[in-house]
């Protein structure tokens, strides 16, 4: 083997101390958020009802680049990160290809995903406040884990709106978040009133994300010394998930590496914002250059067929419109589609890289992504979850063309999660009862028709 290792950890000094927020050197800053009433931006005021004071104010903050990490945070993700970045070297000679693959492994924590690196800055700062607890919801279930966690850890409550339908179909999720003390709600519920809208007009629904959403932000609104907080989208997130991409930086820096090209996932852009941060930052500067590759169901292709457009963030119609890529707030994913990576609208600050031309965006289909899953666990080890094997997926098929070309790129993708609790959708897979369905032109017309009028 080259003398380059299997595995690249910082030392606890090299850690970073502080976020980076990209909108700093964005020169076509993302669109504000606007009152869904008055169509004028949001402010901090208006806000303050729904989110924590601080994390207000770094959603609302275009200009500073960094926000200084702190020490309760740093103490906190000391005992999970840095988060190791891999030479897949056996996925390498799988392919046999000339390219080099690096993968920022975000798994190796209880809640399996990079959630965790935002839901323990969220929590801290609703401590901070004084708060009593928060209210949030989660489609798949890694969300509300990571958040179950983060809360036990502050001392905070935490109310959880899980979509009906993961809540039936993953019960060890949910214990798990009640082993860390949450509260586990199915949604739609009859704890809202958006939820008892929901259950009267479509009995026997299974839910969706923008349902649990409304259902969490009523819940935090009309309860004392409780705010809603989100796992994903949000430009505060993406702050804080910039932590996944400046560890990768100064591990390929030590290591004497540049990316060519970057590849992640894109559910709400989260993951792929925080990874892509600083070498998007150079990009943005004219000090180098990066491909930059965000992967999305074909089945919930919101940046490669979405419309870029102010829209609801919620089926309930009650959270300020975002500027996003977006299929329209109504749209449902197949329920055949397992593969999380599910929700209708992208982050405002990967959608603004995306409209300026500074990445790329692919889909690609279930089977195809489950393929790349099972051949990576099979030569890596890692049991990936299903959200992450888009990029494997892209990252393989980048690695061969390299073989094609004999170019020897080298290539960087996030591994965000492993996917223990995803077995229903690997036995699928392994059963060949797996589909994949594309929805038709049609099908996006008929939600994205329903887009509210911004001018
Ligand atoms: C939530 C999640 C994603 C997608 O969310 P982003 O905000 O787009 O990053 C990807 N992978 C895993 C493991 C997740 O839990």
């Amino acid at each position: 083997m080259e003398k380059i290792p299997y595995k690249t950890y910082l030392d606890e000094a090299e850690m970073p101390k502080a976020w980076y927020n990209i909108r700093a050197d964005m020169k076509n800053k993302p669109a504000p958020l606007l009152n869904p009433a008055t169509h004028q931006p949001m402010t901090a005021e208006e806000l303050s009802p729904v989110f924590c004071d601080e994390l207000i104010q770094q959603e609302l903050d275009n200009d500073t680049p960094y926000f200084p990490i702190p020490e309760e945070i740093l103490d906190f993700y000391k005992m999970y990160r840095p988060s190791p970045l891999v030479r897949a070297y056996f996925l390498e000679k799988k392919l046999g290809t000339p390219a080099k693959i690096y993968y920022k492994f975000e798994g190796n924590n209880t809640s399996g995903s990079h959630k965790l690196n935002s839901a323990i800055a969220q929590a801290y700062y609703a401590k901070k406040q004084g708060l009593k607890g928060v209210t949030t919801e989660t489609g798949a279930g890694q969300w509300g884990t990571a958040l179950s966690m983060a809360c036990s850890y502050f001392g905070l409550d935490c109310k959880v709106y899980m979509v009906k339908v993961s809540y039936e179909q993953k019960p060890f999720r949910r214990e798990v978040m009640r082993t860390y003390g949450a509260s586990v709600t199915p949604s739609p519920s009859d704890t809202t009133n958006i939820g008892r809208k929901m259950l009267a007009e479509f009995p026997g629904t299974g839910g969706s994300l923008g349902c649990a959403i409304s259902e969490a932000v009523e819940v935090a609104v009309g309860s004392e010394g409780y705010r809603y907080v989100l796992g994903s989208v949000l430009n505060q997130v993406l702050l804080h998930q910039s932590v996944i991409g400046l560890e990768t930086k100064i591990a390929l820096d030590k290591l004497g590496e540049k990316a060519d090209i970057i590849i992640g996932c894109a559910g709400g852009g989260s993951n792929l914002g925080g990874l892509i941060s600083p070498f998007m930052g150079e990009k943005l500067r004219g000090e180098a250059d990066y491909r930059i590759i965000a992967v999305e169901p074909a089945s919930c292709p919101s940046l490669t067929r979405g419309k870029y457009a102010y829209d609801f963030c919620d089926t309930g119609m009650v959270c300020p419109l975002a500027k996003m890529y977006t299929l329209g707030s109504s749209f449902i994913p197949s329920p055949n589609h397992a593969g999380g990576l599910r929700y209708h609208g992208m982050s405002s600050i990967l959608s603004q890289l995306y409209d300026d031309g500074l990445m790329e965006a692919t889909s690609v289909v279930q089977t195809n992504v489950f393929e790349a899953a099972e051949m990576f666990a099979r030569v890596e080890g890692i049991l990936p979850a299903p959200e992450s094997s888009h990029a494997i997926r892209v990252a393989i098929d980048e690695a061969l063309k390299c073989k094609e070309t004999g170019e020897e790129k080298t290539i960087v993708f996030g591994l965000t999660g492993t996917g223990y609790f995803d077995m229903v959708a690997y036995e699928k897979y392994h059963d060949g009862e797996m589909s994949d369905y594309i929805p038709t032109d049609a099908d996006l017309e008929k939600s994205l028709s329903r887009l509210p009028q911004i001018d």
